[in-house]
């Protein structure tokens, strides 16, 4: 891959229609995930010779798309989902943009993309939210706006190889709790037929067709009652993965607190690792290690496992209440998050809010 240029400018051009402040503030009221973006969008273009070039920040629009643009066909694509937080004082932070960026680049390695330096995804990031910081909604509620920066094959061609032109964009959309019925405990169907990554495969990179993988195990769990799937390792279907898009952890009666080794076929969530400091700085014994699913109903009946959750950038930490599998269930929670759980979500939410000291230099101003 040619090395990108030191510097990347991005040209400004705003949108002559912003949504008027009523019906924006309409929808900060009560934004859902993933509905309504912002006036603005960033994009740039990579070609072999010229690099990324064409870089800039333009009103939000549909994209033109030849049928045969190469993504539709063969799925190369990346992505990335990240948060800014408005503060109590009006100024506005992300969270650890430079992990994500970091990723994004492990992920374009994966699957062929051209790598995008990480002060220039930064550098998108923060055009965009300055342009649009009226859409940062203030942070009552556990809202925030929620920023998708992405990557995709953009050249019009049907032959079987890396792109020689790729398209980077970046949208950002207002969102409120990402899971309906809020702190609430969720339940867990554990797919036994479908698994999301193999070793060898891309279960480690962010990419848009772990996705489409794993969406008719999801169906499967709805239609079984459950909200999410959690994925057991595809070599012996014992040890447990993640679900579709969260990483979990198991909390043990003497406070220790486990989650599922990075083993190349887990996405290294950047909420997982917070998770591992901030667990250890309150005292926790924590550990990453395999977890066979046996451990994980065992444990719950036994009393040694006394909490669950998942974590991600867009539900941050959430409570699993239900495991069910075709043949039984277990029930592991009353109607609450448990105490630790309840402790590591408010720790990790208090610094992205501002209502403690950042210790870790987690937060990057940006207004
Ligand atoms: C994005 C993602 C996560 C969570 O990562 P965060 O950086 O914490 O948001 C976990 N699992 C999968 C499969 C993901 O795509």
């Amino acid at each position: 891959m040619t090395s990108p240029p030191d510097r990347l400018e991005f040209a400004t051009t705003l949108t002559a229609s912003r949504l008027p402040d009523v019906q924006r503030d309409a929808v900060l009221a009560a934004p859902g995930f993933g509905v309504t973006f912002t006036d603005h969008m960033v994009t740039a273009t990579w070609t072999p010779d010229a690099g990324w070039h064409d870089a800039g920040l333009r009103p939000y629009a549909a994209l033109a798309l030849d049928p045969a643009t190469a993504v539709f066909h063969y799925a190369q694509a990346i992505f990335e989902g990240l948060k800014a937080y408005r503060h109590a004082d009006g100024s506005i932070w992300t969270f650890r943009p430079e992990a994500n960026a970091a990723r994004f680049q492990r992920s374009a390695q994966r699957m062929a993309l051209p790598e995008l330096a990480v002060d220039h995804f930064v550098a998108a990031l923060d055009l965009l939210i300055t342009t649009d910081q009226e859409w940062v909604p203030d942070g009552s509620g556990e809202r925030s706006l929620y920023l998708r920066p992405f990557m995709f094959a953009s050249e019009s061609f049907l032959g079987v190889r890396p792109a020689k032109e790729v398209t980077f964009c970046l949208i950002a959309s207002p969102a409120g709790a990402y899971f309906s019925k809020g702190l609430s405990p969720v339940s867990i169907w554990l797919s036994q037929d479908y698994t999301r990554a193999a070793p060898g495969g891309t279960g480690a990179a962010k990419c848009a067709g772990n996705y489409g993988a794993s969406l008719v195990a999801q169906q499967e769990a709805i239609a079984n009652g459950c909200d999410q799937v959690c994925f057991l390792d595809a070599t012996e279907h014992r040890f447990v993965e993640e679900l579709g898009g969260m990483n979990l952890y198991f909390v043990y009666d003497d406070g220790s607190i486990v989650t599922p080794e990075l083993s190349g076929t887990i996405l290294e969530g950047i909420t997982r690792a917070s998770i591992l400091e901030l667990a250890a700085e309150g005292g926790h014994k924590v550990e990453e290690r395999g977890v066979d699913v046996d451990e994980w109903r065992e444990g719950v009946q036994s009393g040694r496992i006394t909490e669950v959750f998942a974590c991600g950038t867009a539900a941050v930490v959430t409570p699993i209440g239900r495991l069910a599998w075709d043949g039984g269930e277990l029930t592991m929670a009353g109607a609450a998050a448990g105490p630790v759980t309840a402790e590591i979500r408010e720790a990790l939410v208090a610094i992205q809010y501002g209502r403690v000291e950042d210790t870790h230099g987690w937060l990057h101003r940006v207004v």
